[in-house]
């Protein structure tokens, strides 16, 4: 049962790659993936790219041509739920695609030929995913990320939203949220992938499941917090808990 561990920028995948045991490159559509093992289990690591299209060539490459038997991704969001924090991770329960609207033919965020507006992720491996964060948030986690008033970075699990823009100003970011919590979708973080491989995750039925660490509130300083988050703190989250992860699998 090979696993995938899918990020999205290079400097989230450095510490995976580091850790791969056998690792042998393969190129598939202009893309580099990574066969291996990692901490004792079967793995393809590979970047996803950035914005959903890209993120969907690349899970639909994994299923295809790698047959990975689930699908697990590690990145940064933009936090915009309450009390969501730089530092904090989110595990997906679900996801909305924040720019479709096909609406009125069809209520607004659905993508057409799906139940409804929220694309689920694997309840199972999800669990195991919340499990693994919660472990290395308990130990050396706590540790990676201080906010500034000293607590350490929490652990949230529900809705994420993505689309294909970076939101980076408060005005931007509102807009967004206000409209879906209204409609009683109350989301937690905003990026730009995942809800694109929960979609086709579903439509071959294979397992996905998603965390964010959050680098940025999706506001004006978001640009600023973000390039700088990734290097130092991002890329250790991922590595710990993709090893939590694959120890428990
Ligand atoms: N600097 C990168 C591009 C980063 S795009 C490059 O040069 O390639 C932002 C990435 O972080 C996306 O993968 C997205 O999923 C995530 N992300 C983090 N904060 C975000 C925010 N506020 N809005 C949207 N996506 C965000």
């Amino acid at each position: 049962m090979t696993t995938a561990i899918l990020s999205a920028l290079p400097e989230e995948q450095a510490g995976l790659l580091a850790h791969l045991q056998q690792p042998r490159r393969v190129e598939h559509a202009g893309r580099a993936f990574w066969w291996g093992s990692l901490h004792g289990q079967p793995v393809v690591l590979a970047l996803s790219g950035i914005g959903k299209v890209a993120a969907a060539t690349t899970a639909t490459a994994l299923i295809e041509r790698f047959g990975v038997a689930r699908i697990v991704f590690t990145g940064v969001a933009g936090g915009v739920g309450e009390g969501v924090r730089v530092g904090d991770v989110v595990v997906a329960h679900d996801y909305v695609q924040h720019d479709m609207d096909v609406s009125p033919l069809f209520e607004r965020w659905q993508v057409p030929g799906y139940p409804g507006v929220r694309l689920p992720c694997d309840a199972g491996l999800s669990a195991h995913l919340f499990r693994a964060v919660s472990a290395c948030l308990a130990g050396d986690g706590a540790s990676f990320y201080e906010n500034s008033d000293g607590t350490p970075p929490r652990l949230h699990r529900g809705l994420m939203a993505s689309g294909d823009r970076f939101v980076t100003c408060a005005q931007v970011s509102r807009a967004l949220r206000e409209p879906l919590v209204a409609a009683g979708h109350d989301v937690l973080a905003v990026e730009m992938e995942g809800a694109a491989v929960a979609q086709v995750c579903l439509d071959y039925g294979v397992p996905f499941a998603a965390m964010r660490t959050i680098s940025d509130r999706a506001d004006d300083d978001a640009h600023v917090d973000f390039p700088v988050f990734i290097q130092t703190v991002a890329s250790r989250y991922a590595d710990h808990i993709v090893r939590h992860l694959l120890e428990s699998l």
